[in-house]
This record gives structure tokens, C-alpha cells and sequence, in this order.
């Protein structure tokens, strides 16, 4: 059977370090990291992710703000919200939770953040230092994908890793980080999507398969290899009679089969969708300590 890679625990740890950075960061520096989230509508998912950033913001000894804005508010407005944050200098990593209502241009809402403050690492000019290996801030789930496997033995360099989905926040991110001849990549990467003829070709020449689909246990047994190291991206409501709210949360791996061929694999819940927020916080950490030139 496959070992579990603990999201939980890999989580915890970040977390940990984090404080204990910030903690220091304080004392020496009398810096204290602040995070400011703009919430626009009342989406329930969207409302839920907040309070759990604002939590782990609060355990970790940061400063943060939450601005709530009506449904129905113009590009404008938002923008001009964005801009204050910019220039606040309390507040050193921006997030605007996605997605937004439909009058509103996500791009010209991304675009509008400084990129010193892309706390979530989706303004095209981190997205460009990423792919030609600068450091820089980089999203938050990808990022959260390298640490768990780095830090549960499985160092990617050499690997081959096949991706499946190629998304902005997830899929094109894990490759460009991947790829880079740095420590703790350095792997050969491999991108499959709707376009390939024979996906199985693909799964099944993995070292390590990541699976970023939105569908529900779509890679089964058979399309992995004995020995690959799974990390499932998916986080889909799946209809379930016995659960108390009707459904339950299920990954895009088929858990139990590739379970039996696998090497390692992480559980869902409680694998990559824990490391995102860590990784939010490891992130404004950092923009704060390179604001202030201390990286
Ligand atoms: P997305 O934007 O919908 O992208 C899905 C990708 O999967 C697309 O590139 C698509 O290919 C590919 N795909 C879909 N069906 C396929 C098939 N039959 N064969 C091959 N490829 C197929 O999804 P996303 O935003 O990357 O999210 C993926 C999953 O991760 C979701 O379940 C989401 O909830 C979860 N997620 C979790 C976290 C977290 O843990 N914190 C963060 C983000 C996302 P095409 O490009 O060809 O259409």
C-alpha cells in the first residue's frame, strides 16, 4: 500500500515556520506582515476560504484586513480599492478572492495589483519570473505541490512528472516551477490535457503524476504505473447518502485503486487543498521581508 503524503502535517510545519519567522521578523525588525483580502459578492466557497485565511493570518501573528464589497460593484470601485491597498503601508500582500461577479474583468482586476504585493503570484509579471527562473512570488497550490513533495522524500529532479491539466493556477504553474534547473526540481515535465489521444501513454510513464482535472476519481488504477507517486490536485462534491450535508469531497484520483499501485500518494481531503493556505502565508512573509529588502 502506498505511504500517505500528510497535507496536514507538511501544512502545520510551514505554518510553524512561519510564525516563528514572523515572530523574529518583529522583534528585529518591528515588522509586522499584513495581509489585506477584497471580497466581492457574498459566495458562500469564496466566504468560507476568507475566514480560514483570516484564521491562519491571526495564528501566524499577521495584520489583516477584510474589505467586503456588494455584488454589485463597478470595475472602477474595485480598482480604485486595489490602488489603496497598493500604496498602504501596513498592508504587504494583496489578495482578491476569485472569482468575481460577471461585470468585472478578472484580468484588468489581476493586472491592477503591484506585483510586489501578488500574494497569489497571478499578475502576468510574476507569472513571466517564474517561467524564465527568477525568484519571485509563486500561486500559492502549485508552490504548496513542491513543498509536499520535497519535504515527504520525493524530490522531483530527474523525475518524470506528467501533469494533467494545463490551468493558470494550477497545471501551467506546477510545470514552470517543475521544469526550472533549481534544487528541488529540475524534473522532466510533461503537460496532458483534452488534447491528448491516449492519455494512458501519458499517466503511465510518470515517476511522479499530478492530477489538476476537476473530475471526480478520473484517473484510475490502470492509467498509473507500480511505483509513481500521485499528488491529486481535485477537490469535487461528489453525492453521498450517509453524509450528514448529502455529499462528500472526493479527488480526481481514484484514492483506493491507485492506492494499491502507487508509491505515495496524497489523500483528498487533507492533502494538497491544506498546503494552499500555508502557502499564503509563506508567501506574504516573504513580500514583507522583500519590501523591506530583507531577503
Ligand atoms: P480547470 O481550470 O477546469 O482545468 C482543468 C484541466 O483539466 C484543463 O486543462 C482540462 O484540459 C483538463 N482536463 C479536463 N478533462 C480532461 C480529460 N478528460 N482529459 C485530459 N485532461 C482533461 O481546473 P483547475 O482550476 O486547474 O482545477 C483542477 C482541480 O483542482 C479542481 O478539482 C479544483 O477544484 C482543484 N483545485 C484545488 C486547489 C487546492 O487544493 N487548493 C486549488 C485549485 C484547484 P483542457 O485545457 O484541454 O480543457
Amino acid at each position: 500500500m502506498a505511504d500517505i503524503i500528510d497535507g496536514k502535517k507538511i501544512a502545520e510545519e510551514i505554518r510553524r515556520e512561519v510564525k516563528e519567522e514572523t515572530a523574529t521578523l518583529k522583534t528585529k525588525h518591528n515588522i509586522t506582515p499584513g495581509l489585506a483580502f477584497i471580497l466581492v459578492g457574498e459566495n458562500p466557497a469564496s466566504e468560507s476560504y476568507i475566514r480560514s485565511k483570516e484564521k491562519a493570518c491571526a495564528e501566524a501573528g499577521f495584520y489583516s484586513i477584510t474589505q467586503r464589497m456588494s455584488r454589485d460593484t463597478p470595475q472602477a470601485a474595485l480598482l480604485e480599492k486595489i490602488r489603496q491597498f497598493n500604496s498602504d503601508p501596513k498592508i504587504h500582500g494583496l489578495l482578491v478572492q476569485l472569482p468575481l461577479p460577471k461585470q468585472l474583468n478578472e484580468t484588468e482586476v489581476i493586472e491592477a495589483i503591484d506585483p510586489k504585493k501578488d500574494v497569489d503570484g497571478f499578475h502576468p509579471y510574476n507569472v513571466g519570473k517564474l517561467m524564465i527562473g527568477e525568484d519571485t512570488l509563486k500561486p500559492c497550490t502549485p508552490a504548496g505541490i513542491q513543498e509536499m513533495l520535497i519535504r515527504s522524500g520525493n524530490d522531483p529532479a530527474g523525475k518524470h512528472v506528467v501533469i494533467v491539466g494545463r490551468s493558470n493556477i494550477v497545471g501551467k504553474p506546477v510545470a514552470n516551477i517543475l521544469f526550472q534547473k533549481q534544487a528541488g526540481a529540475n524534473a522532466v515535465v510533461t503537460i496532458a490535457h483534452t488534447g491528448a489521444r491516449d492519455l494512458t501513454v501519458y499517466t503511465r510513464s510518470a515517476d511522479i503524476l499530478i492530477a489538476a482535472i476537476g473530475k471526480p476519481r478520473f484517473i484510475t488504477g490502470p492509467m498509473l504505473r507500480e511505483g509513481v507517486v500521485v499528488i491529486d490536485v481535485g477537490i469535487n462534491r461528489v453525492a453521498d447518502a450517509s453524509a450528514k450535508n448529502g455529499y462528500r469531497i472526493v479527488g480526481d484520483v481514484d484514492f483506493e485503486a491507485a492506492s494499491r499501485v502507487a508509491k505515495a500518494i496524497t489523500p483528498v481531503p487533507g492533502g494538497v487543498g491544506l498546503m494552499t493556505v500555508a502557502m499564503l502565508m509563506k508567501n506574504t512573509l516573504k513580500a514583507a521581508k522583500s519590501l523591506f529588502s530583507l531577503n
